[in-house]
């Protein structure tokens, strides 16, 4: 089988969904914790797996030799990750499957958001498995779905400096993601993945005053006052240090990837930043 965890996430949705449109859905084993979230998958055909990254036993026996894993990273920042991911690791070890991918973060990424998946990283090459490092930049959906207060106070906010970023949808990190786990010939390669172009926030907000005919400009912040106003719209603590903390990375350029690897792997040009706000901006 091909089997993908966070198969009800985002990431997750568009990887099972495009293996849909390359191999039978009986080859396709959804790893869930919430049953229910999956019934559109399993009314199609695709196995559902119940299983949670806390509860070790319920990944016991879940893989089979031969398998090609995707372990898509979790999103529980206070719970341990890199413990997490060991626990789906240690069961694709003991099955011995035949390919185990990780959703990673750049390799140029210094921000505290990376040390997870550097941790995870170290136990995935170190458990001896055929693995695939599917370093993820940042998505466009980080900002397109975060329209309606830049819209409703004219201005994006953010702590990047002139830094620039190369954003890609997650639909074109799936395709790379089903390339692997379909394809040939990707045992122990890290493939870094990014849009084909980078953009700065001021370019970001020209494009949506292009886009909605009002003016949208771009507010730089330092790190600290960006920490302030995302508590200030009650993000968590911790959760809004992370974020200015990737801001900080992408004004020294740490989101930049220009490897060529995601359209590469998705034999296609990654969706253009204007294409995503279009969309957005739309609905
Ligand atoms: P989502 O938050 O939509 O999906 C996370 C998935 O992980 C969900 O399916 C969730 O299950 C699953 N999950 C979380 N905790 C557990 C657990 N304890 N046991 C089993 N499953 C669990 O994120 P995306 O799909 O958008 O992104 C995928 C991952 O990429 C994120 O989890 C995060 O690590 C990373 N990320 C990357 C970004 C980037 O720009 N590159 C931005 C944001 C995140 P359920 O469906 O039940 O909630």
């Amino acid at each position: 089988s091909i089997v993908v965890t966070g198969a009800t996430g985002n990431l997750g949705r568009h990887v099972v969904e495009q293996l849909l449109e390359k191999v039978p859905a009986g080859q396709i084993t959804a790893v869930v914790r919430n049953e229910e979230k999956a019934a559109d998958f399993a009314a199609r055909g695709v196995k559902i797996a119940l299983a949670d990254y806390n509860d070790p036993a319920s990944f016991d026996g879940l893989f089979s030799a031969g398998d090609k894993v995707l372990l898509v990273s979790g999103n529980e920042f206070d719970k341990g990750r890199v413990q997490q991911h060991q626990v789906v690791i240690d069961a694709a070890k003991a099955a011995g499957v035949a390919l185990l991918a990780y959703t990673s973060a750049p390799g140029s990424l210094s921000a505290a958001l990376a040390d997870d998946h550097r941790g995870t990283e170290q136990a995935v090459t170190g458990s001896g498995l055929p693995y695939v490092l599917l370093r993820n930049g940042w998505y466009h959906e980080n900002y397109t779905e975060q329209l309606a207060p830049v819209l409703e106070h004219g201005a994006v906010v953010g702590a990047a400096g002139e830094g620039r970023v190369s954003s890609a949808s997650r639909a074109d990190y799936a395709a790379a993601a089903v390339a692997v786990l379909t394809g040939e010939g990707h045992e122990n390669k890290t493939y870094e993945l990014g849009g084909d172009e980078a953009w700065s926030f001021a370019e970001y907000a020209a494009e949506l005053s292009r886009q909605t005919g009002r003016e949208i400009v771009y507010a730089p912040v330092s790190v600290d006052a960006y920490v302030g106003i995302l508590t200030g719209a009650g993000v968590p603590e911790p959760l809004a240090a992370i974020f200015a903390g990737v801001d900080a990375s992408i004004e020294k350029g740490e989101l930049v990837v220009s490897s060529g690897d995601l359209s590469r792997l998705a034999g296609r040009p990654t969706t253009p930043f204007a294409e995503a706000i279009a969309a957005a901006v739309k609905n």
